[in-house]
């Protein structure tokens, strides 16, 4: 009744939601922000709720907490400072029936206690709390401060108590935020104030509501141009950087306002070293957008983030006329600490990066506004659902930016070979907290990724694939699909049962490995045999070449496989076979190629 074998939403499918009021104050002396978070939150499941759950993703920063406490000594990749945390005051839940303020923490994890059950299918409680914290400079790679010439760049994200996503396949989210596990969230609307000293430049997910009390004159002309520009424009020219002349105001504080609508999160970024600049995007069916940079003057120059906007550009308008129109205005690529980290219209990218890097760091991070912020998975368990499908339609959006300016990479399905006959490898299926550091770049980006890329090319047919992804788009846009949701929805839309693909690629460990076992005459014709050693059957490709040096191409179903390991094809010829090569273009990581080639004595 939730999810129909279809692999769709079925007629009873439920999702709760989340509407946020956000308030936040800026202190760029001692790095600290302080809050109010209001959220209005419904519970649409056929099940009271007798507590919600709120995750305090801020609380990995502390001395104890289990992220801290399971980074190895040496570090990694999401290292975090540990003077942290929220400190948190005035909680309070208000439903219908009344108001509580009991609460338990666990880790990054709030137990809100209500004075009764919150009502099935309808129920709805108002969660107010004030909060603060001291804004890391190690964010795990996800948020945090930088100090460049012209002062510091706030990168900020996990920043609010947030709901945990209540769903009828776990029920509560509760997974506590370590590591590599990146976050699971519910669809509602956002009302952000954040209230800084006016030198201060701020960039949000949302819609600027209020650009006449915060921009200058100057800047609010030059904003109206780049809305209808193709070529990017400055809102803060570099020379303008650190000077009166950038701000709204002389001194004291502005206070910036933003709207979200239908949004998963949202990140914002400030700092006095901001030089900005946009550009129209041109979204498909009339719709247009602003992409957008902020970045210092250490990551300014043409073969750096002078180029970042058109990027943008360049990257969401691409998913956006593909796959599903972008639903958001703002698409803003802030130039921080982080290596690379996404939020609904705001990326944060490494402010060093620069040429055919910075293009793919910002390509991927603009891709994840398709996995997962509109089609809502869960990446704390299954990274690949947004990891590996983003890194898949990186490749198209790479090869149709700018005449393929840039290199691409998931087009050689044989560059993963190496991992695949590696002892300690793990499969797609492990999540990402568990996944050995060494992996996670294939279990959650690479295999997956590469595994569509076989799916489209090899499989099915860019027909047969489009109509079916595009439609597991559309069909889970603001939704929480589970990998059974999408493996459902392929095999529906393409009419095929896939269930061995799924089986061996995204779950386990086993490999493709098939190879030509004979070749020889037959009464005036060939006896062709070819044998499956591997644990994933596939479609075999043969292309026999005779000695005449003509070729002839061979296309085998899985279903061969059906009955057994090997298989021998008649081949109807009246000429000599000279050699025949399996996989002749390459396209699958067969773990042992060796065998692929036959060649006549
Ligand atoms: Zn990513």
């Amino acid at each position: 009744m939730y999810r129909t074998a279809s692999g769709k939403p079925g007629p009873e499918y439920w999702q709760n939601s989340a509407d946020y009021k956000l308030e936040a104050i800026l202190d760029d002396v001692n790095h600290i922000i302080s809050g109010m978070v209001s959220i209005h939150y419904t519970n649409n499941s056929p099940e009271m709720l007798d507590f919600i759950w709120l995750y305090l993703e801020q609380d990995r920063f502390t001395e104890n907490s289990r992220g801290t406490l399971t980074t190895p000594v040496q570090g990694n990749r999401y290292n975090g400072d540990v003077e942290g945390g929220f400190e948190l005051s005035n909680i309070s839940t208000k439903t219908k029936t009344g108001t509580s303020s009991k609460y338990l923490i666990t880790d990054t994890r709030m137990q809100l206690w209500l004075d009764r059950p919150l009502a099935a299918k309808g129920g709805e409680v108002d969660i107010k709390m004030n909060f603060k914290f001291k804004v890391p400079v190690e964010g795990m790679d996800r948020m945090g401060r930088l100090e460049v010439k012209d002062g510091t760049i706030y990168a900020l994200a996990q920043w609010y108590p947030r709901v945990a996503v209540f769903d009828d396949v776990v029920s509560w989210n509760t997974d506590p935020y370590l590591g590599a596990g990146e976050f699971y969230c519910e669809y509602g609307n956002y009302d952000v104030k954040i209230t800084a000293s006016a030198d201060q430049t701020v960039i949000c997910s949302g819609v600027l509501q209020n650009p006449k009390e915060v921009l200058t004159k100057t800047q609010q002309e030059r904003w109206a141009q780049a809305e209808k520009s193709d070529k990017t424009v400055y809102i803060i020219n570099p020379e303008e950087v650190g000077k009166p002349i950038a701000h709204a105001k002389a001194n004291g504080t502005l206070t910036w306002h933003f709207k979200m609508e239908n949004s998963r999160d949202v990140a914002w970024a400030a700092s006095k070293a901001f030089i900005w600049d946009a550009a129209r995007m041109n979204l498909g069916g009339g719709k247009t957008g602003l992409a957008q940079s902020v970045y210092p003057k250490e990551s300014d120059g043409t073969t750096a983030w002078t180029r970042s906007t058109e990027y943008t550009k360049g990257s969401v308008e691409f998913y956006s006329k593909t796959y599903f129109p972008y639903p958001y205005h703002n698409a803003i690529n802030v130039a921080a600490s982080v290596g690379g980290m996404e939020y609904p219209g705001v990326s944060f990218c490494h402010y060093k990066s620069r040429g055919a890097d910075l293009w793919d760091v910002t390509d991927h991070e603009f891709g994840h506004n398709w996995f997962p912020m509109i089609v809502g998975s869960n990446e704390r368990r299954y990274p690949w659902m947004d990891e590996g499908f983003n890194t898949f339609i990186n490749h198209y959006s790479t090869q149709a930016f700018n005449n393929g300016e840039f290199p691409l990479s998931v087009n050689n399905p044989r560059s993963l070979i190496q991992y695949l006959n590696y002892e300690n490898r793990e499969g797609i299926d492990t999540y990402a907290d568990i996944a050995n550091s060494r992996n996670l770049a294939y279990t959650a980006y690479y295999k997956p990724a590469t595994g569509l890329y076989i799916l489209r090319e090899y499989i099915l047919g860019p027909e047969r694939f489009d109509n079916a992804f595009k439609s597991y788009i559309h069909t889970w846009a603001y939704k929480h699909p589970q990998p059974n949701d999408f493996f459902n929805h392929m095999e529906n839309v393409a009419g095929e049962d896939l269930s061995w693909f799924w089986k061996g690629w995204f779950y386990g460990n086993g490999n493709i490995d098939l190879g030509i076992t004979e070749v020889k005459p037959y009464l005036g014709n060939y006896l062709i045999t070819v044998e499956n050693d591997g644990k994933i059957p596939m479609p075999v490709q043969l292309q026999v070449t005779f000695t005449d040096n003509t070729t002839e191409n061979i296309n085998l179903p899985v279903e061969i496989w059906q009955r057994g390991n090997s298989w021998t094809h008649l081949l109807k010829t009246t000429k000599q076979v000279q050699r025949v090569i399996l996989d002749p273009n390459k396209m699958l990581p067969d773990v042992n190629v060796l065998n692929d080639t036959w060649n006549k004595i």
